[in-house]
Order: C-alpha cells, then sequence, then structure tokens
C-alpha cells in the first residue's frame, strides 16, 4: 500500500470516520501542515484530538505498507458530539464539521498567532442582494460557509441543459450509464426524469427568490428580490448533497446526482473560478442502514478507499458513484500534467505556508 491511499480499519459503522479522515488526507495545505510542520513535540499534551489526528494522517502517508487501527483516534472523536454514540451509524457531513471546528480550535491554540489553516483551506463565502420591489433600495449580506449544502431538485433537467454545462465525454457517459443506448431526441420528448448533475444543484441554489422584508426606505414590509452570488472562491470546495430528509417521514433523495471532473463558477459567478475535482463519498444503502465510502485522486491516478478496502478505479467508476460530499481544489493552485491522449490532470502544488503559522523558533 503506497502513501496515502492506506486501509484503515472498520471499527463498527466507524466509516462516516474514515471517509472523512481519508478526505482531509487528500487536502494539500493539511498535508503540509501534518507532514511537514507540526511533529510530535510541538504538540502540546492537552491538544488530544491533533495529536491523535497528527499521528494518523502520519501513517497514511508513511513508505510503510501498514493497516492502520485507529482506535485511539475514534475513541477520541466520540467524545467531540453526544451524537456520535459509539458503534452507531452517523452523518458524515455533520461529523465532518463538528471534527473541523474542534481541529481548528487545538490547531489555533498550537500556534496562536490567529491563522486559521481550516478557514484559509476551505472557507468561501456568497453575497445575497437583497432588492426592494418597489423602491429598489439594495442590501447585501455576506454569507460565509465552509461547505456548501446543496438541495436536490425535485424537477430534473433535461438533458440539454446538461449538454451545454457538461463535457461532452460526461454526458455521453450519463447517456450511456442511463440506457445503454441513447438519443437527446428521446429524452427532450418523453416524460421519463431526466440525469441530474452538480450544475444543477448549483443553479437551483443561486436562483432568484423572492421573500417579504422590511425595507428601511419604504420603511415597511415589501416584497423583495433575494439574488445570491458567489464572491469568495474556497480553495478547496466542499460541496454536500442534502440527501437525508429528517421529518415526520424521514427518508433518503436516492437520485443519483453527476459531478463533473471540471467546475467551472463562471455560472454564478463573474470571478469565473474553475476547480478540478479531487474527492467523492458516496453513500450507499438506506438512511439508517447505510455505508459511506470514497473515491481520491491521487496524482491522475482514481482510487476507492472503502475502509479495508483499497483499489484503484476508473473515472467512469467514481462518476456513477451516488455522490453525497464532494471536494474540489481550485485550478489556480495546481500544477497541470499533461498527459499524451487523455485529458490533463491538475495535481496539487505546495503552497507557501503563512509564516505566522510555522513553528516558532526556541527563545
Ligand atoms: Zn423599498
Amino acid at each position: 500500500m503506497e502513501p496515502g491511499v492506506k486501509e484503515i480499519q472498520n471499527l463498527k459503522n466507524t466509516c462516516y470516520i474514515n471517509s472523512i479522515v481519508q478526505l482531509l488526507a487528500h487536502v494539500w495545505p493539511l498535508k503540509q501542515v501534518f507532514c511537514e510542520v507540526l511533529t510530535k513535540e510541538t504538540i502540546p499534551e492537552n491538544l488530544e484530538l491533533l495529536a491523535l489526528f497528527h499521528q494518523l494522517y502520519n501513517e497514511i502517508w508513511s513508505e510503510n505498507s501498514i493497516r492502520i487501527k485507529p482506535k485511539a483516534f475514534v475513541e477520541k472523536c466520540y467524545t467531540l458530539s453526544p451524537y456520535f454514540v459509539p458503534k452507531t451509524q452517523q452523518d458524515c457531513q455533520e461529523f465532518l464539521m463538528v471534527f473541523l471546528d474542534k481541529l481548528d480550535q487545538e490547531l489555533m491554540n498550537s500556534h496562536p498567532q490567529g491563522f486559521s489553516i481550516i478557514s484559509d483551506t476551505f472557507k468561501g463565502a456568497f453575497t445575497n442582494e437583497i432588492k426592494c420591489t418597489v423602491c429598489s433600495f439594495t442590501t447585501e449580506k455576506i454569507e460565509p460557509f465552509l461547505q456548501l449544502d446543496l438541495s436536490i431538485p425535485e424537477n430534473a433537467p433535461s438533458i440539454r441543459t446538461i449538454d451545454c454545462l457538461m463535457s461532452a465525454k460526461e454526458t455521453m457517459m450519463i447517456s450511456d450509464s442511463q440506457h445503454g443506448l441513447f438519443s437527446p431526441l428521446i429524452s427532450v420528448f418523453s416524460k421519463e426524469k431526466a440525469t441530474l448533475n452538480l450544475y444543477y444543484c448549483l443553479k437551483a441554489f443561486f436562483q432568484e427568490q423572492n421573500t417579504e422584508a422590511y425595507c428601511q426606505q419604504c420603511q415597511c414590509e415589501k416584497l423583495h428580490i433575494i439574488h445570491p452570488k458567489f464572491t469568495e472562491p474556497p480553495k478547496y470546495f466542499l460541496i454536500s448533497l442534502k440527501r437525508f430528509k429528517y421529518n415526520f417521514w424521514s427518508s433518503k433523495v436516492s437520485d443519483k446526482v453527476f459531478v463533473p471532473k471540471n467546475l467551472n463558477l463562471a455560472h454564478f459567478s463573474s470571478l469565473g473560478f474553475e476547480y478540478s475535482l479531487c474527492a467523492v463519498i458516496e453513500h450507499s444503502g438506506f438512511l439508517f442502514r447505510g455505508h459511506y465510502k470514497i473515491y481520491v485522486n491521487k496524482l491522475g491516478q482514481w482510487w476507492l478507499l472503502d475502509d479495508s478496502k483499497v483499489e484503484k478505479v476508473s473515472w467512469e467508476d467514481v462518476f456513477n458513484a451516488q455522490t453525497y460530499i464532494c471536494m474540489y481544489v481550485r485550478k489556480d493552485l495546481c500544477q497541470r500534467i499533461p498527459i499524451e491522449g487523455s485529458e490533463s490532470i491538475y495535481c496539487h502544488k505546495n503552497i507557501s505556508m503563512p509564516s505566522r503559522f510555522m513553528p516558532r523558533n526556541e527563545e
């Protein structure tokens, strides 16, 4: 087992923890911090989560062929929230948010210079432009996020929408996976459900909405139009899909949502940043009885990391996964590696760590 793609033992229903650990192991700025900047000796004793994650991170990237047993780390994770009851199934997206929050606190405590590598890596923002329909008075509200949680729209788009946003090859793959044989005409004219893709979920999220709100200029409640715009693109873009509905009839939305290899934000923002897909977490099964596994891209090769099962897979396998969380890296932080006879790949390149994050010299 080579560095970065190691087996991690499942300690009874801990695939939600394993998949998140494997996800974060492929975030380059974190890899630099955990494998190059922090050492066992520089982590204060009271920062247990940081110490255990640091150890785990280095096991994942070690040259040795080891099967990782994360017992101490998992037990620490159980203490992070009363919801993480040992040996029960949990939501990996919820775990990711709780874990990042606690990890951030401990990282900041280990380097009290006020720099957050977690925010620096994952934080993005969109801005809601709120306009009164009567007097046009406009306000703006910035909404920061560490991950964007998208609804899966109920009415799927036509294949033509997909066509214009995804590459021809990806559209072909959608078609193949649906029926084997395919004609755009059949899909457009028949009433069958067309296929969803990530652009459509993003499009729905950034759609204009109407709402009643107080207008400072009219000085009373008026109809407003909310227009969300992407204003701060994160370095690593985490997107989760709202697959689980917790209400009286708790259920799971099992619709397949295709994620493109390359994501261009030009459709939602004037900034026009481009991203490259680097990881996909799949949830298979049902609401209360399911399983998580992750696909990661390491130097252009896709790998399936499924607890104790680790294997090379094709892009088609990733493309057909029932995506729950996907992670993109901004292309301007990547190195482009051309491959003969194939699409070029984008690999993370080392970025210079802010000096505030470097360990302080002995005084
Ligand atoms: Zn007004």
